[in-house]
């Protein structure tokens, strides 16, 4: 099979079919229709293999976490997607690795009203990048730089679900079978929340999507917007495995704060907001924690039981380094 009959058998069709699609797979470049009065709202992501997904990971799951990892970025914006290009290398071209890659692209895509317009083939080490294009009016596009002083901190979803997963496909740490499996499944297939970014519009004041761990992207709103914060640890929202993996309360937490690739939202709005954001977490089918305010001055504070400060930790990575050096676990 040849570059082209790859290209046309996979990746010609896939995802929605939109009218705002001029042009898409097949000619020098993609001509594309952008709605009028909004801006184009861009960002590309590059998945490694061995490095951002472990190397065992199902070709369905890789396709969904590359596009995946590019919607959160546009959810982060309070964008909504519309087109993506595809840069593909491949080490060979097996067709059922390709088919299941497609399949697990595809059904993302199409849940999501995206099309693949275009792309690039080449042979290398397993290695995807995705670049996403969307669209926001923009004075209503989401930015990390908006936080003020007496803001609610908030995140979707729970926290430290994909690092435990990668922990235990790592062998760092052992679960039950089931929390094994669904924890892969938080690793293997985040959840992109563009509806959620979509219902915040005029709402938060900033927001990011939490790939590299709540402590890290948070300080990224801080630094952007001139604030500090503080967290109160014990609002964390931690899954029942996240829970019970934690020998001790800020152990679950630490792992919260510093666990990557959760891809859930963490988002600012005035308290004045409160009850509109529980309803736009409301509308988009997503649960959605106050965790702590923002202050004035800079940096992270941490507080756990009865207000007693807690060390901000390190990346998922080193934690668990660190972790096993501890704890022969
Ligand atoms: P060119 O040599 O003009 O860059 P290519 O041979 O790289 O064109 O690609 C031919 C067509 O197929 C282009 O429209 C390109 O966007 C598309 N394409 C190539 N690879 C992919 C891919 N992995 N997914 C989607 N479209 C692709
Ligand atoms: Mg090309």
């Amino acid at each position: 099979m040849g570059e082209f009959d790859l290209i046309a058998r996979h990746f010609a069709r896939l995802g929605a079919q939109r009218r705002d699609v001029t042009l898409g797979v097949g000619d020098d470049a993609a001509l594309l229709a952008p709605p009028a009065g909004q801006h184009l709202v861009v960002a590309v992501d590059t998945l490694v293999a061995g490095v951002h997904f472990p190397t065992d990971t199902a070709a369905a799951d890789i396709g969904h976490k590359a596009l995946a990892v590019n919607l959160s970025d546009l959810a982060a914006m309070g964008a909504q997607p519309a087109w993506f290009t595809l840069s593909l290398t491949l080490p060979r071209a097996d067709e059922a690795w390709l088919t299941a890659f497609a399949g697990g692209l595809r059904a993302l895509a199409e849940a999501h009203g995206v099309q693949l317009v275009g792309g690039d083939t080449t042979r290398g080490p397993l290695t995807i990048s995705v670049q996403v294009l969307g669209f926001a009016p923009p004075e209503a596009a989401l930015r990390r730089s908006g936080a003020r002083p007496g803001d609610g901190v908030y995140v979707s979803g729970t926290l430290g679900d994909a690092a435990l997963g990668l922990a235990a496909v790592q062998g760092r740490v052992e679960l039950p079978g089931e929390s094994a499996r669904r924890l892969r499944t938080r690793l293997d297939r985040p959840t992109p929340r563009v509806a959620l970014g979509l219902a915040l519009r005029g709402l938060a004041t900033s927001a990011i999507d939490l790939s590299d761990g709540l402590a890290g992207d948070l300080t990224h709103i801080l630094a952007a917007s001139g604030v500090g914060a503080v967290l109160d640890c014990t609002a964390l929202p931690l899954a029942a495995e996240v829970r019970a993996w934690g020998e001790t309360e800020p152990a679950a937490w630490r792992l919260a704060l510093s666990g990557g690739d959760d891809y859930e939202l963490c988002f600012t709005a005035p308290p004045a907001q409160q009850a509109a954001v529980e309803r736009a977490c409301a509308q988009a089918g997503v649960p959605c924690t106050r965790i702590g305010s923002i202050v004035a001055g800079e940096g992270l504070q941490l507080r756990g039981r009865d207000g007693v400060p807690l060390p901000v930790p390190l990346r998922g990575y080193e934690h668990f380094a660190e972790e096993r050096d501890a704890d022969p676990r």
